[in-house]
Formats: structure tokens, C-alpha cells, sequence
């Protein structure tokens, strides 16, 4: 297999796993319990808290540990809505993952009005835009880091500057960022911030959100005293464990990430772009992760591309893998590129620092003649 699919989840580190396994058989207390059985956990889940708080540059204190990143999502916009009830306008934009985008289509029809910014053919969005959706009206901000289907980058320091000239809440979606770029909170005026562990090496099912110290909070998940009143539910030790230990690895992976990646897509960009008839980059050049590459395939559905690519054992996605049950086209490639097919005619890889370029030209070659078998024509 050549796994190509990195921004929908990664492998679980062999480290994580092994971090995690005491959890999962012996040590299986509640870290809630007076006895100490239970109660030492508390200790272990603060080690991970620290792990996590030290990788987005956060105090362990203002970390949350969530059960997913949509559920990080939800509670930080349900947290500044709650916080300016007489409020009823959000800022976000049109190419936010499912997970903000549905629960904002949610808000509306509780009487919440929604603005969805724009973004340019490079999927870039533009700061004016913000400044001028942005009104007395409005309780948050919304914003992704970097973009899950094609890595373009969003301008996050501009935007959490404007937020904060504007005295308004701001959320960022930080997880396809997380151990690809530097993320420092304690530099970027940003609210809340959600992660979540299985874009780095942990499990699924485990994620956390970030609360600026003042920023207002009110539970979204209403139960008992767990995260300091803030997220009811037993702990999920093994997966904090293994989200800790992932964020100790990704702090030390984080240097070397740009420097192992950027050549290998740099390579599979040139071979595809150059070498198979009507293909487009999609998303600035520039401007995006070093792992990320969304091609249009002029001509080719993406699901029968995707398809031979599977035959090959290759795994690629033709954008969010939570809606890639949907008949849907890219709501992202959509939003760049309006009057165009490319929408349904794109295919997204994502590099892991694991990939080799013997896997590269491989890819190469396979889908040079996936497209030649959907009927692509060369001279
Ligand atoms: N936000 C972005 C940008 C994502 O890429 C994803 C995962 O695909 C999520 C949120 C949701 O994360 P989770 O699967 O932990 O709910």
C-alpha cells in the first residue's frame, strides 16, 4: 500500500501505541476515583495535557481534552455565542471543514445569521473581506489554519488581529496545522483553538481544544466534574495517553517536517503536472502545507480515478473523508474555482514524512496510466 492520505488520519505511531497499552489492559481504573487505582491517572492524563499544551505552545491549564476535533469545533462556537447571547452573527468561510460549516447551517436555522467568506482561484481569502463582514452584530470568528483539502494557508496572525481590533471571539481550526507548521498560541491572540490527535500520530477519537485564559467558556457537553467542569465524560485515558505521546514525537518531528516532505510533493507535483494531460494545481503554490497536493484532472471523475488508484493500492481522496460518502462534489475546489468541473475532477494527496520517492514515481506512473485507461489521449 502507498498511502497517500495523510490530512484524512495518519498510522498510529508504533511509540503511541506502546505508550497507550498499559491503559487499555492493567491500568484500566477511573482516573475519577478516590482510590488510588483510579486516581493515579490523574497524574498520567496531566503528562499528556503538558505534552499537548507544549506543542501549540498553550498552558497546560487552558487545554481540553475533547473527544474529536469536531466536537473542539462545536464547543468553542457554542462557548462564544453562549457568552454574547444578544448576539447574533457568525464570521466563517466557505471552505471550513464539514464541522464547522454544518453546525453554522445549524446556527441559521436558530435564527443566527451567517456570513461565508469568500476565497480567491489560489483559495486564499482576503482580510478586507473579513473586515468588512465583521459588525457590532457579530459574536465570533471562525477561521481554519490550513486548509484540509487543499493545505492553502489562511493568514491566521492578520485575522486574529482584526478580531481582536474588533473586540470579537476567534476560533481557528487548527488541525490539518498541527505538526506541519509551528502553531504558538502564546504568540497568536486566537481564543480557542482545536486540535485533534489522529492527524499526528494518535488515535482517532481523541482531540483537544485551547481557552485563552479570559476567553469565555461554557460547557458543551454538560456531565460531571472531568476537564475541570468543562467537558463531562469519563476520561479517555489510553487515547490522552496516546495523543501526549504523539505530541511529544510531533514537537520533535516538527524541524524536519518541511525538509522531508516539500521535495517528495515537489516531485509528484512535476511528475503529474508534466506528464499528465490536463492536470491543474489547485490552491496557491506558495501559500499552503508542504505535505498537501490537490490536482484537477480536466476530463476524469474523480472517484474512477480514485478507483484504479485503489487497484494499485494506492490511497488518495478526492477531498474531506467525512463526506466522502456523499455524491457531493468539493465544496473547497467549488469555492476557488466556481464555473469550472474541477470540483468533481480533482484528487487530493497528502504526504506523511514515511513516504520514499521510489513510492513517488510509483504514484507517478500509476496514474499516468489510470487516466490513459478512463480514456485520456496522448500524442
Ligand atoms: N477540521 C479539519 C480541518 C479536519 O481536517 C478535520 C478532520 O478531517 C476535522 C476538523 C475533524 O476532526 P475529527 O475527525 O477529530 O472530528
Amino acid at each position: 500500500m502507498i498511502y497517500l492520505d495523510h490530512n484524512a488520519t495518519t498510522p498510529i505511531a508504533p511509540e503511541v501505541r506502546e505508550a497507550m497499552l498499559p491503559y487499555l489492559t492493567d491500568e484500566w481504573g477511573n482516573a475519577s476515583s478516590s482510590y488510588r487505582f483510579g486516581s493515579k491517572l490523574k497524574g498520567v492524563i496531566e503528562t499528556a495535557r503538558a505534552n499537548v499544551a507544549e506543542l501549540i505552545g498553550a498552558h497546560s491549564r487552558d487545554l481540553i481534552f475533547t473527544g474529536c476535533a469536531t466536537e473542539s469545533n462545536n464547543a468553542a462556537i457554542h462557548a462564544a455565542l453562549k457568552a454574547n447571547s444578544k448576539k447574533r452573527h457568525i464570521v466563517t468561510s466557505s471552505v471550513e471543514h464539514s464541522s464547522v460549516l454544518n453546525y453554522c447551517m445549524a446556527l441559521e436555522k436558530e435564527n443566527y445569521r451567517v456570513t461565508y467568506l469568500p476565497v480567491d482561484h489560489d483559495g486564499l481569502l482576503k482580510i478586507a473581506d473579513l473586515e468588512s463582514a465583521i459588525s457590532d452584530d457579530t459574536a465570533v470568528v471562525s477561521l481554519m489554519w490550513a486548509n484540509n483539502e487543499t493545505g492553502v494557508l489562511f493568514p491566521v496572525d492578520d485575522i486574529a488581529r482584526v478580531c481582536k481590533e474588533r473586540g470579537v471571539l476567534f476560533h481557528c481550526d487548527a488541525v490539518q496545522a498541527v505538526g506541519k507548521v509551528p502553531v504558538n498560541v502564546s504568540k497568536l491572540p486566537v481564543d480557542y483553538l482545536s486540535i485533534t490527535g489522529h492527524k499526528f500520530s494518535a488515535p482517532k477519537g481523541v482531540g483537544a481544544l485551547y481557552v485563552r485564559r479570559k476567553a469565555p467558556f461554557t460547557p458543551y457537553l454538560h456531565g460531571g466534574h472531568q476537564e475541570r467542569g468543562r467537558r463531562g465524560g469519563t476520561e479517555n485515558v489510553a487515547h490522552i495517553v496516546g495523543m501526549g505521546k504523539a505530541a511529544e514525537l510531533a514537537i520533535k518531528k516538527l524541524p524536519n517536517f518541511e525538509i522531508t516532505v516539500a521535495p517528495l510533493r515537489g516531485a509528484l507535483e512535476k511528475g503529474i503536472l508534466e506528464n499528465v494531460s490536463g492536470t491543474e494545481l489547485n490552491g496557491h503554490p506558495q501559500k499552503r502545507l508542504a505535505n498537501t497536493s490537490n490536482i484537477t484532472f480536466k476530463g476524469i471523475e474523480s472517484e474512477a480515478l480514485l478507483l484504479l488508484l485503489d487497484q494499485e493500492g494506492i490511497c488518495a481522496s478526492s477531498g474531506s473523508a467525512c463526506l466522502a460518502d456523499s455524491e457531493e462534489p468539493s465544496h473547497v475546489i467549488k469555492a476557488m474555482k466556481p464555473n469550472t468541473g474541477a470540483s468533481r475532477q480533482m484528487i487530493r494527496f497528502s504526504l506523511g514524512q514515511d513516504i520514499t520517492a521510489k513510492q513517488i514515481a510509483t504514484v507517478v506512473t500509476s496514474v499516468k496510466s489510470a487516466t490513459i485507461n478512463l480514456g485520456i489521449k496522448y500524442v
